[in-house]
């Protein structure tokens, strides 16, 4: 017997109807912003993610699932949107055409990381990206669409907190000095960071292992006058809508083409707490062969929103159960079933193979709220019988005015 993948899930039922409320809020929220959704394909050339999320990424070093294809190119599923997303921007030469660009996506993403609870292999993102401007407010606005979306789903507890990854003239700096600490420390490290001093010295401070340890000794950036403008500006937003954050300098989100603002929405105290993050990635369309063009933008893991989530109870909506007393009355009961879904009315039923208490007892399987039967002395008088199965009471209804006598229970 075929087993489900470790990392992988079936979702069923009410856990699927969450992921697609959080899909229905996003939406609906993009939508105020006047962000236009953007769909992506699921697999796109490694070398894309190799150049964009960074070869000193754990996503790019250990967690892709690759491939070659019949003609012998090197495949990955997508480990996040944004790569794609530039991608379809500079092939599809909007930087000429109309270079300001708000796109939404949401989909599902790969990574072999270790599985477990709020971790998987496959997971839902819900992503947005700005292309087209550096202003301070375009950072604001995305982290409080962000905000305003787990906020409407639900989400009461979690905190925000930002930081300035600086941006080319004062990084450098940081840079060395970190590289100068890190390699007076290097025996102490564990060896993924050990060649991360080279390729990508902040990243160290990322590190699952080493992060927390190096953290505090480090060498902090000093901000040049552009980017702490820059920043005092996006934070005086933000206060200015009521945003609650917390600047955090050892902030330093997971991929390698941020720079500028960065931020992360945490809940809950487990390892897999953040739910969201992103930030500016001024240089990724020109480094991924467009335009010299700055943009910024956010992914959400749509699980870990919903584990975070304390979301309203749904209304319970009527839902109506045709049984067939027997074989002559079955193209009639399929019938009936079929005009009531065309008036939008739930309904179930069609199970005429089981004889009527093998129906009804799926009925009340399924916690149906009403059963209609029809038999011979139903048929005989045109009626159909309309029983309530919270009060067990039933009673005739004319065939004709069904669908009338139906809606008055919704
Ligand atoms: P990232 O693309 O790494 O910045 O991640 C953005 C968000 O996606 C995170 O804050 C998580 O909520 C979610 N996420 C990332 N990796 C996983 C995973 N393996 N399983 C579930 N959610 C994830």
């Amino acid at each position: 017997m075929k087993k489900l993948i470790r990392g992988f899930r079936d979702v069923f039922d009410k856990d699927a109807s969450q992921l697609t409320g959080l899909e229905v809020v996003a939406r609906q929220i993009f939508k105020t912003y006047n962000y236009k959704e953007i769909r992506i394909p699921t697999v796109e050339l490694k070398e894309l993610f190799v150049k964009s999320t960074g070869d000193s990424t754990d996503i790019v070093q250990k967690e892709m699932y690759s491939f070659t294809d019949i003609k012998g190119r090197v495949m990955s599923l997508r480990p996040e949107g944004t790569p794609g997303t530039v991608r379809a921007y500079i092939e599809n030469n909007f930087s000429q055409v109309a270079p300001v660009q708000k796109f939404y996506y949401i989909g599902n993403m790969f990574r072999s990381e270790r599985p477990q609870a709020g971790r998987y292999r496959e997971f839902e993102q819900i992503g947005a990206e700005f292309i087209g401007s550096n202003s301070p407010s375009i950072d604001a606005e995305l982290i409080i669409l962000l905000k305003d979306i787990v906020t409407s789903f639900g989400v009461k507890k979690y905190l925000i907190k930002i930081n300035n990854l600086g941006c080319e003239n004062c990084r450098p700096k940081f840079r060395k000095d970190l590289v100068t600490y890190f390699n007076s420390i290097k025996k102490t490290l564990c060896d993924n960071c050990k060649t991360r001093i080279s390729k990508n010295p902040l990243r160290v401070l990322d590190c699952k292992i080493d992060g927390d340890k190096v953290k505090k000794s480090a060498p902090k950036l000093a901000l040049c006058d552009c980017c702490k403008k820059d920043y005092n500006q996006v934070k005086a937003l933000l206060k200015s809508s009521n945003i609650k954050f917390e600047d955090d300098s050892n902030l330093v989100r997971g991929l390698d083409y941020y720079s500028g603002t960065v931020f992360e929405f945490q809940a809950g105290s487990s390892a897999q707490n953040a739910i969201a993050g992103g930030g500016r990635y001024n240089s990724l369309v020109k480094n991924m062969g467009g335009a010299d063009m700055p943009a910024a933008g956010w992914a959400l893991g749509v699980e870990r929103v919903i584990l975070a989530s304390e979301p309203k109870p749904a209304k319970k909506e009527k839902l109506f159960f045709v049984v067939s007393a027997d074989e002559q009355y079955n193209t009639k009961c399929f019938e009936i079933a079929q005009n009531l879904r065309a008036e939008g009315i739930n309904t179930d039923g069609g199970l005429f193979d089981k004889n009527i208490k093998q129906q009804m007892k799926e009925s009340n399987r399924k916690n149906v709220d009403f059963v209609l039967i029809l038999g011979e002395e139903e048929d005989k008088a045109n009626k159909i019988s309309l029983k309530d199965l919270k009060t067990g009471k039933q009673k005739l209804v004319s065939q004709k005015t069904l669908v009338k006598e139906v809606k008055k229970l919704i």
